[in-house]
């Protein structure tokens, strides 16, 4: 038996698995994962390194394989289980075992904690007066100026005492030989909650909330373990749903990971967490400092932390006991990495709970369709909350035609209704948020007379307007040119759509001049804490007015909005992928779920020139599942997922001429592999933005029923780019069921 090892995975060049003996004394103790020594390299060199896999065969001479040393210290059966999800997805996702591995413990080794050091005083009080006398008499003035301080406090902190009293390390040494001191190192974490909050617990369930959390309860307790989809309305009380899960959870000894878009992740949010699971509670987020997070994993290997709220990539947190992983928000797209390996949190989390014994909780108003797909398949087990908690009614939508208000001599960019609605709310003194729909937003063609936009004859998405004034495919890369009037009325108002939000800031600053106005994009959310410091002005009703891009959608109750406009909700509609429809519903849902979360009865307005497309009529009915239907027929038709599968072959190259090359030739290779198989290959394309910082990009793509057969030929494909050298110079990545359009 040879052990197939990994070594120090810092190093990117060393991605390559070594043989390795197994010594008599290791032999069944070690598995995959186990962290082992191994001498490396000419000088035999002692080398950390992962065990990733087995094999009965050397491949090499067998005399010259080399045998492990020991296994590594403080090796966790954690992390064993981390790098088996790594190789799962490393197969699964594709890339690099390193890249896996980097992905699963993202911290790095070498990134020390800081550790606080301190000066304890051993002696008694007269003891140490005593001594001081000694010092005094001997004029050993440092020892007495130390000893002295240490007598008024006994236990104080090294750097800032010995800075203070300017005393060098050989004294407090010297000192710490005679037994008087003893210099204590204690590991500090930067824990980053600070306050604690009482958790006003809410104890009076709505039946549904009730019925979901037995079942979850009745199933855990049986030792059943399965992936449940809470699909609820805005408002309908997930968040409390998650809790009593999670406290079931703890009650039975396990631990619980909680996975919020960043976006969402926001102080409110986190200290209802907080007031309920107290200091075993932990969060991480984007904006710590790598040091930040490894103390935050410390905590976890220290077993204080048994609650781990974070974005996506908390759902690595190395919990020995992990018995939930939650996913609040699961249809969102940054659950989806764009890195090397792209992996989907949800699909990862649910292999993760796999591995580990562990359940999966997703919470959503309007779920993903692979999640709804699922529960229809019984994959999945749906927990249904269809009412509001706390006697809140869904808002009042309204859908205002954009091309009427056009005939009409509306030419502004705000309706009429939202217009006078608005300045009903500013008398009130009742708040309004105006969103901005720009997600996915890649430059579509419209009509803004009768609303016509220009899709690809082939593959039903819009086409996307590059700089040299074509008309672009970017799943099979039609072109066509420009049009200068509209192929379905005539009229000349086509083309992009190009408000931003600073625009329609002064816009209705010069509308409703008393108005007090926030604005949150990426511009105004650069600074650190940027975006959570507009959410609390506005919560704290310093601003009538919030006008934001998708950002403002999640996060917050605000008790005292009580309308919502929605502007341009067609951008999103006519992005150019197939999850055009899906985000837009979403994001109209969403944002139309901001609205009424307070004492009165909240009003929605949905602008738009396409108000007959099912997207927004099922929003505007606020029907998830009508949309469903709507947009599964699609799917079916066009055989995208969760229909089918679609796997994405992103070539990237500083040459223009050998990217295209590249190109034809894997388009060329993946034919042949492929033939006789159920199997679609479209593009070579040219993505949305072709060339980024002089790198030229194309995309290829593979479409079929059997996803291990789109496995299986990346697989391949991998394997045909590693031995051609025409591909050395070409960064490619395969990317399962994109969410985003490249
Ligand atoms: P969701 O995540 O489904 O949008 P939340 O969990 O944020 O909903 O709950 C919305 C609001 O309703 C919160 O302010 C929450 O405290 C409150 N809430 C939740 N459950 C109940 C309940 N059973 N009774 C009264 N209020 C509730
Ligand atoms: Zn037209
Ligand atoms: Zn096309």
């Amino acid at each position: 038996m040879y052990a197939d090892i990994i070594v120090d995975i810092t190093h990117e060049k060393l991605d390559k698995v070594f043989q390795y003996g197994i010594p008599s004394e290791l032999e069944g103790v070690l598995k995959v994962g186990t962290e082992v020594i191994v001498p490396f390299g000419m000088g035999n060199r002692e080398t950390r390194g992962y065990i990733v896999g087995f094999s009965d065969e050397a491949e090499y001479d067998e005399t010259k394989i080399k045998e492990i040393s020991r296994a590594a210290e403080g090796s966790v059966a954690i992390e064993a289980r981390l790098v088996a999800l790594a190789a799962w997805m490393k197969e699964y996702y594709g890339g690099t075992m390193i890249q896996a591995l980097k992905t699963v413990i993202p911290i790095k080794r070498r990134e020390r904690a800081r550790k606080k050091r301190y000066i304890r005083l051993l002696l008694e009080e007269d003891e140490g007066k005593r001594q001081l006398d000694l010092y005094l008499h001997k004029n050993q003035k440092a020892r007495a100026r130390l000893l002295a301080a240490l007598l008024d406090q006994p236990r104080q902190e090294y750097d800032l005492l010995t800075k203070k009293l300017n005393v060098t390390r050989t004294v407090v040494r010297a000192l710490e030989e005679q037994n008087i001191v003893l210099v204590e190192s204690e590991q500090v974490f930067r824990n980053p909650i600070r306050r604690k909050q009482e958790g006003s617990r809410i104890t009076d369930h709505t039946q549904e909330q009730q019925h979901a959390i037995d079942c979850f309860r009745e199933d855990y307790r049986r030792g059943i373990r399965r992936t449940y989809l809470v699909y609820g309305v805005t408002g309908s009380g997930k968040t409390e749903v998650y809790m009593e899960m999670i406290g079931e959870v703890l009650e039975a000894g396990g631990q619980a990971i909680v996975l919020i878009p960043e976006i969402a992740l926001t102080y409110q949010t986190v200290m209802r967490f907080y007031g309920r699971f107290g200091d075993r509670v932990s969060i991480l987020n984007s904006r710590m400092t790598p040091g930040e997070r490894y103390d935050q994993m410390e905590r976890v290997k220290a077993n204080e932390v048994d609650v781990m709220i974070g974005p996506r990539s908390a759902l690595f947190t190395p919990f020995p006991r992990l018995g939930l992983i939650v996913i609040d928000e699961e249809h969102e797209p940054t659950y989806k990495s764009e890195q090397v390996p792209r992996y989907h949190a949800r699909e990862t989390a649910i292999r993760r709970a796999e591995l580990e014994g562990a359940s999966v909780v997703l919470g959503s108003a309007t779920p993903s369709l692979e999640s709804f797909y699922a529960c229809k398949k019984g994959d999945f087990q749906i927990l249904e909350l269809k009412k509001r908690a706390g006697h809140k009614e869904l808002p009042e939508v309204f859908v205002e035609d954009m091309r009427r208000e056009m005939k009409a001599g509306n030419r502004s960019i705000l309706s009429d209704r939202l217009k006078k609605l608005i300045e009903v709310r500013l008398k009130r003194h009742e708040q309004i948020m105006l969103f901005l729909n720009r997600r996915g937003y890649a430059g579509f063609v419209s009509c803004r007379s009768c609303g016509y936009v220009v899709k690809c004859p082939h593959c039903d998405v819009s086409l996307s307007e590059h700089r040299n004034g074509k008309l672009v495919c970017h799943y099979c890369g039609h072109e066509e040119l420009k049009v200068t009037c509209c192929p379905s009325c005539g009229s000349p108002y086509i083309g992009g759509f190009k408000a931003g939000t600073q625009q329609i800031e002064e816009l209705v600053a010069r509308q409703f001049p008393g108005a007090r106005i926030l604005r949150m994009d990426m511009d105004t959310t650069k600074t650190k804490d940027g975006h959570e410091k507009i959410l609390e002005a506005f919560a704290s009703e310093e601003a009538d007015i919030l006008i934001g891009t998708q950002m403002i959608v999640k996060g917050h109750d605000f008790p005292n909005v009580t309308l919502v406009g929605i502007l341009a909700a067609d951008m999103s509609l006519y992005s150019n992928d197939y999850r055009a429809g899906e985000r837009t519903f979403q994001l109209l849902t969403q944002a139309a779920g901001r609205a009424g979360r307070g004492k009165s009865r909240g009003e929605v307005v949905i602008q738009t020139y396409s108000p007959e497309h099912y997207g927004i009529e099922m929003a505007a009915a606020q029907n998830y599942e009508g949309f469903y239907d709507a947009e599964m027929r699609y799917r079916e038709l066009m055989g995208y997922p969760p229909v089918e599968n679609l796997l994405a072959v992103l070539m990237t190259g500083p040459e223009e001429p050998l990217v295209d090359t590249a190109a034809g030739y894997l388009k060329e290779f993946a034919l042949r592999a492929g033939r006789n198989r159920a199997l679609k290959i479209v593009g070579p394309a040219s993505p949305y933005v072709a060339k980024v910082n002089d790198v030229y990009r194309r995309v290829l793509y593979l479409k079929g029923a059997d996803l291990r057969l789109l496995i299986g030929m990346k697989d391949k494909m991998e394997r045909y780019i590693e031995i051609n050298e025409g591909f050395k110079t070409m960064r490619i990545q395969f990317d399962f069921n994109p969410v985003n359009v490249f």
